[in-house]
This record gives structure tokens, sequence and C-alpha cells, in this order.
């Protein structure tokens, strides 16, 4: 597609229902003229499945198909990584916070598919895990991303989301105003942490193996893991008064916790770019899981290897070109829950009855 590059060969059909779109052994196409479109490059290749007679262009592999300004696509995705806020980008590039909302969801939603497809088969080291607070639409809203980070390689393996009660210290003002708002839209499950944790751990325990779990003294996490059943689990508990130095067994996850409020401007504390919707907070926290993994260094000061290469994953630090060089398809890449409903957009704000689901909308 790009100057210098390989000339583009499809990889495999582009149509589900087609044989060839998972095992594209043996495939057959055919070149079927172009395309001009107004972003560049302007002419596209067109080709036809010899199978299943479906059309298609290059532009069906690019993770920008059907994004009318596919020129903003990296800077976004490099603004994002760079604590940009989406009215700032918008401001930057010259575009709507709304195309930058799109993009946004549009990378998400590749993050995830780019992680799945990348996990190691198994684990073969201790996980640590804690819940990130952040808020959604309002501080009134509180909820937990769940991280399970590996204690050696600092992978960020997996991440789940957990809605919670508002807690803490309140004026008389502020009850009131928690309890109409939880009259009118109901209260979260109060055992959101338990069955998080449990799904959160459930993606990366695999049947018949072991498994070591670090966490602080959270109560709700031990009856999470007697939820999972085929996998022996060892609990280890750290008291969350500990110092948090490097040697903490906690250390990897406190850090993840620091690089993931110092990255993203919608964690912020006091901020007003806060997440308006849950759903927008864990596409961040998905783009944040590829960076983190695949282009960080574990240590900022020795520009040492990234968590991926240090699992053996990959044999050097990705670029942006290679991150988002190829789309992704789920049904080639099968999500484990809950990022299949993050994928979906599944995610409901309590406080926006009306966030609907991609699926019921139109496009992309
Ligand atoms: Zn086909």
């Amino acid at each position: 597609m790009a100057l210098g590059r390989a000339p583009f060969r499809p990889p495999h059909c582009p149509n589900p229902a087609c044989g060839f779109h998972r095992d594209p052994r043996g495939w057959r196409f055919k070149r079927a003229g172009f395309y001009t479109r107004r972003a560049r490059p302007r002419r596209i290749q067109r080709y036809r499945c010899l199978r299943c007679h479906r059309a298609f262009s290059s532009q069906t592999f690019s993770p920008t198909y059907w994004l009318r300004r596919p020129e903003l696509q990296t800077p976004i995705y490099e603004g994002l990584m760079a604590c940009a806020g989406f009215r700032q980008l918008a401001r930057g590039l010259g575009c709507s916070p709304s195309t930058v909302q799109t993009h946004a969801a549009r990378l998400g939603r590749h993050a995830l598919l780019f992680l799945q497809a990348h996990l190691p088969s198994r684990v073969t080291e201790p996980l640590v895990i804690d819940g990130f607070e952040s808020f959604e639409h309002s501080q009134y809203y509180p909820f937990h991303a769940n991280l399970a980070v590996g204690a050696e390689s600092h992978f960020l393996y997996a991440f789940s989301d957990a809605e919670l009660r508002r807690k803490g210290r309140m004026t008389p003002f502020q009850k009131a105003k928690r309890a109409r708002l939880e009259a009118r839209f109901g209260r979260p499950d109060p055992r959101a942490i338990e069955h998080s944790v449990a799904a959160l751990v459930r993606m990366l325990a695999a049947a018949g193996e072991d498994l070591e779990i670090r966490s602080d003294e959270h109560r709700a996490y031990p009856r999470a893991l007697r939820r999972i059943e085929g996998v022996s689990i060892r609990h280890r508990v750290t008291s969350s008064k500990a110092a948090r130095t490097t040697g903490n067994p906690l250390f990897p996850v406190n850090r993840m916790d620091l690089l993931l409020r110092h990255g993203g401007a919608n964690h912020k504390r006091e901020t007003i770019a806060f997440s308006k919707r849950r759903q927008s907070a864990m596409e961040r926290v998905a783009l944040f899981s590829v960076w983190v993994n695949f282009q960080k260094s574990r240590s900022e000061k020795r520009r040492d290897a990234t968590p991926a290469q240090v699992l053996g994953l990959v044999d050097h630090r990705l670029s942006t070109r290679e991150i988002l060089g190829r789309r992704l398809f789920p049904t080639r890449v099968p999500l484990p829950e809950p990022w299949e409903r993050y994928y979906e957009s599944r995610i409901p704000t309590r406080a926006r009855r009306c966030s609907v689901p991609r699926s019921r909308r139109y496009a992309a």
C-alpha cells in the first residue's frame, strides 16, 4: 500500500461466511479494477474472491476501512498515548471532537483484537492483580478497571471493569444526591468486583494449570478466586499498607496504576477530561495495554526491552505502523468475556440510558 513496502496481497477472504476467511490455504482471488476516493492514496485496488465472489479492496484490510479521515488514525493513536484529551486533540488536528471519539473507539477495538491475537498461550509467571479506580459521567459513578500484570515481565495480560457505589466521606447534600440518583438509575451489583475479578482470572487460567495470584487484602478477591474451577490457584496477599517500593510484591501493578493515571487524561484526578462513559474508558485501557506491552520499555531509565520482548512474543519494540498495519477481524480472533462486550460497545452507563449498543447503529 505505502511506498517502500512489499506490494499488498490480501491475506484471506474478508467474508466471515467464506471457507477462506479463517483458513486461507489454497485461496484464489482476482483483481477487479480500481476505485478512487478523496483520501490518499486515491486509487484503491479492488479484488473478488473466486470462491464466494465477495468483492473487496486493499482498504478492507486496513484498520482505517470506512473512515472518512484515515490520515488521522496514527496522530490520534499517538496523541492518546501522549495523554491528550479528545478536545485538545481535535483542536490540534483540525477535526471535531466526535471524529476523535470515532477514531478512539475504532482504535480501542483494534487494540482488543491485537492484544488477544498476541497473548502468550499460557501464563508462566505469577500474576499481580488490583483495581484501578476511576469514574464515569460524574464522581457519583466510580468504577474499577481490574488489571492482571505479570510479576516478572510487567506484561499487562488482562483487564475487566466493575461498577462501584460511591463511598467515602460525603456531605449531607452529596448523600441526598446519591440517594436520588440511585432511586432513579438503580445501584451497581454489590458483588461487581467479585464477578469482574473472577472473569479477569478466567481469561488467563487454562484448566489443569497452576496459577499464583498476588493481591492486596481486598475481601472480594478470595471469593472471586473460589469461583474459578479446574485451576489450582495460590493466592498471596500483601497488605496495602506495606511500603510501595520496588521490593513490594505488588510493585508491578502499583507501577501500572501510576502509568495509567499518568498516561491517560481521562483518569487524572480532578480532571475535566474524565470518561463520560465506562465503555470508552475500557477502550482506552485496551489502547494503553498495547502501548505498555509492545512499545514501552520496562524501565524508562534503562530503555530496555518491552514486556512483550521479555515474554518472547516479539523480537523488537513495535512501531505504531506495525501495530496499526493490518486490520484484525473479530471473526478470526474470538474474544473472551468481558472483552467481547467491550468490542461490541455493550457497556452501559447507568446515568445515560441512551447509550446505544454499536450493533444497533448503522456502521463502524
Ligand atoms: Zn470468499
